[in-house]
């Protein structure tokens, strides 16, 4: 059996922050309160504080408001001219490309609701010819979790147990919780806007800081 790697995208091999950052102002500005300083939003993003929690915390706005607010950041987040601000991590590249060479499968497995702009994203970052299997999510069901929803995606594809033993990184509790349903190691990244508070850190193998260690950890798989 080959060996099988499931990346993440945003966060994991892509910084998503100037977009999350302009999206929030932009929401901001919709519903007429001051955006927070770049700075104190992203490191709240990092302790894995959503958006909506933010505002409760931060601007003490009613429920009705935030409804607003998450609405009209999800119908903007996914909007190609927000993409486009997304940056491929310097390292992604060459890294792809070694392991490619090396014969293992990649598959990249990513929440996201609009599949189309995403696939296009791919495309433009020059990164699709790598996988053998790109899955974008589409849309979560409501009272499906994030994890389940990646989960259902990829055995849509593959056998549940296919990726048993092998690995899967990510940045966020969701990648961890389905790298646990799928068998798979569960190689945490630091520089995502992950959620590293909230992780179960029993389901986690390695924690990375750089992608020297992540190379290192991928290319010592017996
Ligand atoms: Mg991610």
């Amino acid at each position: 059996m080959g060996k099988k790697i499931i990346f993440d995208f945003d966060g994991t091999l892509i910084d998503i922050s100037e977009r999350y950052y302009a999206v929030f102002c932009e929401c901001c500005a919709a519903i007429n309160i001051s955006p927070l300083s770049k700075e104190k939003y992203l490191h709240l993003k990092r302790k894995g504080i959503k958006d909506a929690q933010i505002l409760v915390q931060e601007y003490h706005l009613s429920s009705d408001r935030i409804i607003n607010f998450k609405q009209y950041r999800n119908s903007i987040l996914e909007e190609s001219r927000y993409l486009d601000m997304d940056r491929l991590h310097q390292s992604v590249r060459p890294l792809l490309a070694e392991l490619q060479e090396k014969k293992y499968e990649l598959v990249l497995l990513s929440l996201r609701d609009n599949i189309n702009n995403s696939v296009n994203q791919l495309k433009n970052l020059g990164i699709s010819d790598f996988f053998s299997k790109v899955i974008f999510t589409g849309p979560v069901p409501v009272g499906q979790s994030h994890a389940d929803r990646k989960y259902q995606r990829l055995v849509e594809h593959f056998l549940p147990h296919d990726f048993e033993g092998n690995y899967y990184v990510g940045d966020t509790a969701t990648d961890i919780e389905a790298s646990h349903k799928l068998g798979t190691k569960m190689i945490l990244v630091g520089w995502g806007l992950g959620e590293m508070e909230k992780a179960d850190k029993s389901k986690i193998s390695f924690i990375v800081e750089n992608f020297t260690d992540l190379r290192k950890i991928l290319l010592s798989w017996p």
